[in-house]
Formats: structure tokens, C-alpha cells, sequence
């Protein structure tokens, strides 16, 4: 290491490309040289700059050949990593879409190996001739949510471009060109992404009518329009001097109108399983919904994607689309979604309760007694007082049953420094997320449910020597 006096002095200091490249510590790593050269130049020019940015009074110091070939290593070492890596959630959110949302199920994880290699994706092994992704899925699923025809794609985002595309644009020039929402609809979901951006990037206009606050029936009767949508507040709740028109209402004018009517309802609830109060896709489709959308991960309980479901004439307009060629899923996720449906189509045991066998439905369901249960049996193996447990409410989360709660215990172990030993738990391994609340740290037993013990034990110890 060298100090000279300024920064544009040590930069001279800096090592060249090739002597970096040609360190041993890097000559002997399983990379292409082209791509470590590229990883050099990188670690070479933030190390520059941040010399630049040292405060001209400070003394600098530059790293040598050693330091930034340990760098590259480093790096290249942690982008070899498999990644998305496990977690294990104990954030007592169900749904999170930090973490992967819905855990699939064991049948679900078995069909996506098995169907990773060549697969009978597009083809009728009978016949021999051309056949359809969809041919298996589409009539369990539309058995599942009572709806006279399906699609599916790569998630709801997608469910709903494609149905305000195909749907937004008069088959017949009757209408102008366009979907009309209310105001007080114009969600925000996750990551700043907004449903009517959503809705209208296939380039059908979105019509924004009503108020944020109180949207009338007259507001959908009087809009030039070619569809009209209807959107779950999935995530929020309005209180006070507000209106919205209730679906039934929506959909006897879509139909007086000749309009189609899309819901975009988030989660595909199917019923069973959950907490009830949440509104199902049948429910929605009887309630007179054209074309229902939803995401497959979040209350069904399956991989990232996306199902329409309702009217055959309007899933026809979806089909043909050319959207939906973009949007379709790939052979993986189809097995995993065919895997879950068939979880929900399975009748539960003589005397069990009505649940479907999937991850998301047992922790959603398991009492919190055999929670508290549990939570007694870990403080006692790890030496912790009773009052380490502590009862708490979990979440259904991604975007699904808006204020609803389920009871549920939460380790609270005795640390000093709750954000400190949630940062250990991250970074273990396996990295373990807990939730960090009133300056104490919270490890929700509703999804750790069907955690092992073992894997538990280990971090846990580690947090209270
Ligand atoms: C979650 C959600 C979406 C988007 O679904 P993804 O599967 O995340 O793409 C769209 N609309 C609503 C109301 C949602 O809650």
C-alpha cells in the first residue's frame, strides 16, 4: 500500500488490467478469461473512482494487485452462488413477495424436475400430431373456478394486460377504443407498479372516471369505452364519504351496455382453506364478471403465474391475441400450476379438515394452540424462558384479505440488540428473516410451520450463548 498525497498521485499506484489478471489467485479459478478481464476492468475503475471521491485533504491509499484480484474473487465467487438461495421465513407473512410468496408444494416441486427435460409440452402422444400446452390445465382449472373456459400466463400483471388488450378494443367498432376504471381503483401494488399502467401498456387507453373517493354507476354508463374493469383494493381499505359500485350493479350494465366486464381480483382464491371472508373467482365470475384475473402464487398457492377465467368467447379473444404468445408460461411453471390444482381438486380425508395439501394452506390453517404448542417445546430445548413466546398475528400478505390477521405465537428470544441479531439470522445459513418489532426480535411459529426443528435449532442457540 502506498499514501501519497493526492488522489491523482495514487492513481498512478493502481495496478494495470493484465498484472491483476494474471495474479494467481485468479489465473487459477474455473472462469473464462474473457469474463474475469471484464470483472478486473470493473474492479479496477470503482477502485478509481473511489479514490477520486476521497476528500482531497485525506491521504489516500490505493489498493494493490493483491487487494483487487482477492476482490474479483471474491465477487465471482459470490455470483457462482445458486441464486434465488432458500430461506426460511419467519416473518409470520405467508405471502411474501420478498421471499418467493406462495412455497410450493412437494407434488408441485416434483413435477418442475420432472418436467425441466424434454417433455410432451406441445405434442399428442397419441395422435403424434401438434398439440396444446394448455390441453390438461384448461379443463381442471376451469372445473376448479367454475368458469367456462381458462387461460394462463406468466403471472396477474400479465392476466391483466392481456385482458384489457384483447378485451379493450370493440370487436365489432361499436365503441371506441378503451377501458374504464374508477379513481378510487387505481391501485399501486408492489414496487411503485400501478394496475392502470398495467392495464393500458398493450396501448389500450385507460379511462379514469369517478372520484378518488365516490364513483357513481351513471360514471360507467356515461364512458366511451370498449370494456370496463373493476379492481380489488387488495391492499388498502377507503373509510368515510366513499362509494364504489358493487360488482352485481357493474356487471348488469356491462350487460345492458354489450360491454365485457374484466375483475381484477389479485389472488385466486378458491375457498377452501383460508380464512373465509375472502371474495373466491367463482364468486366474482357468478357475481357476473366476464373474464376474472389473478395471480396463481398468491391464495392458490402455486408458482408465479397468471389465470384468466370466465366467458369462452372472451378467453377465445385472449387465446388469439398476440400478447398472449409473449406472455405464455414456460413447461416448468405448467407443470407446478397442474401439480397445485390438482392439490385443490383432491378430496380432503374422511373427518380432516377441508384444506388443500399444499404449504400455504396448512400454515394458513394450523391452530395456534399446536403453534403455542410447539413455540413451548423450542424454548425449552433452547434453554429460553416462557416468556420468550409471546403471541402475535401473521399475515396472509401479497396483496390478499386486506386487515385480516390469523392468530399465531412468535419466538421473541432474550438479545439486547433485536436489529443486529436479525442481520445474524439473514446472513447464517441457512439465512433465516425474521421480523424485527418494538425493539425486539420476532420469529412468527405460523410459517415456521413445517420448518425442521434442526434447522432452527443451530441459529437459534447462536443468538443467546
Ligand atoms: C398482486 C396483484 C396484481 C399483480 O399480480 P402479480 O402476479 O404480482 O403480477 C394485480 N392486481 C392486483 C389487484 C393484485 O393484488
Amino acid at each position: 500500500m502506498t499514501r501519497p498525497a493526492s488522489a491523482l498521485a495514487a492513481l498512478r499506484h493502481l495496478p494495470k488490467v493484465d498484472r491483476v489478471l494474471d495474479h494467481p489467485e485468479l489465473a487459477a479459478l474455473p472462469w473464462r478469461r474473457r469474463l474475469v478481464h471484464r470483472f478486473v476492468v470493473d474492479a479496477i475503475a470503482s477502485e478509481r473512482a473511489r479514490v477520486l471521491e476521497a476528500k482531497p485533504a485525506k491521504a489516500v491509499e490505493v489498493a494493490d494487485a493483491d487487494a483487487l484480484a482477492a476482490r474479483v474473487r471474491e465477487r465471482l465467487e459470490a455470483l457462482a452462488q445458486p441464486h434465488p438461495r432458500p430461506v426460511i421465513n419467519a416473518t409470520g407473512v405467508l405471502l411474501h413477495t420478498n421471499i418467493g410468496r406462495a412455497p410450493l408444494g412437494a407434488a408441485a416441486i416434483a413435477a418442475m424436475a420432472a418436467a425441466a427435460g424434454t417433455c410432451d409440452l406441445e405434442i399428442d402422444l397419441r395422435t403424434g400430431a401438434r398439440g396444446s400446452r394448455f390441453a390438461y390445465l384448461r379443463p381442471l382449472l376451469a372445473a376448479l373456478f367454475e368458469a367456462e373456459d381458462v387461460h394462463v400466463v406468466n403471472n396477474g400483471a400479465a392476466a391483466l394486460l392481456l385482458a384489457c388488450s384483447a378485451l379493450g378494443v370493440s370487436p365489432t367498432k361499436q365503441h371506441p377504443t378503451g377501458v374504464a376504471l374508477s379513481r378510487g381503483q387505481h391501485v399501486e401494488i408492489g414496487d411503485s407498479f400501478r394496475v392502470a399502467d398495467m392495464a393500458a401498456a398493450g396501448g389500450v387507453p385507460l379511462v379514469a372516471i369517478g372520484s378518488t373517493n365516490r364513483t357513481h354507476l351513471r360514471d360507467y354508463a356515461q364512458a366511451e369505452v370498449s370494456a370496463l374493469l373493476w379492481v380489488h383494493p387488495s391492499n388498502f381499505v377507503q373509510s368515510g364519504f366513499v362509494r364504489e359500485v358493487e360488482l352485481p350493479a357493474l356487471a348488469k350494465l356491462a350487460r345492458e351496455r354489450g360491454l365485457p366486464l374484466i375483475a381484477d381480483l389479485g389472488s385466486g382464491s378458491l375457498g377452501h382453506g383460508l380464512p373465509p371472508g375472502e371474495p373466491t373467482v367463482a364468486s366474482h365470475i357468478q357475481a357476473g364478471a366476464t373474464l376474472v384475473t389473478f395471480s396463481g402464487d398468491k391464495l392458490l398457492g402455486g408458482p408465479q403465474a397468471g389465470i384468466l377465467a370466465g366467458d369462452a368467447a372472451a378467453i377465445a379473444r385472449c387465446r388469439r391475441h398476440p400478447l398472449a404468445r409473449a406472455l405464455r408460461p414456460g413447461k416448468t411453471a405448467l407443470a407446478a400450476i397442474h401439480a397445485t390444482a390438482l392439490a385443490h381438486a383432491r378430496a380432503p380425508e374422511a373427518g380432516k379438515p377441508d384444506v388443500p395439501d399444499l404449504p400455504l394452506h396448512t400454515q394458513a390453517m394450523v391452530p395456534a394452540e399446536a403453534l403455542r404448542a410447539r413455540g413451548l417445546e423450542l424454548c425449552a430445548a433452547l434453554g429460553w424462558p416462557e416468556s420468550a413466546l409471546q403471541p402475535s398475528r401473521a399475515t396472509i400478505g401479497g396483496g390478499s384479505l386486506p386487515g385480516e390477521d390469523l392468530d399465531s405465537f412468535a419466538l421473541v428470544p432474550p438479545v439486547a440488540k433485536a436489529h443486529r441479531a436479525a442481520a445474524t439470522l439473514r446472513r447464517g445459513n441457512p439465512p433465516i428473516i425474521a421480523r424485527v418489532h418494538d425493539e425486539r426480535l420476532w420469529l412468527d411459529l405460523r410459517t415456521l410451520h413445517g420448518v425442521d426443528d434442526e434447522r432452527l435449532l443451530g441459529p437459534l442457540r447462536a443468538l443467546t450463548p
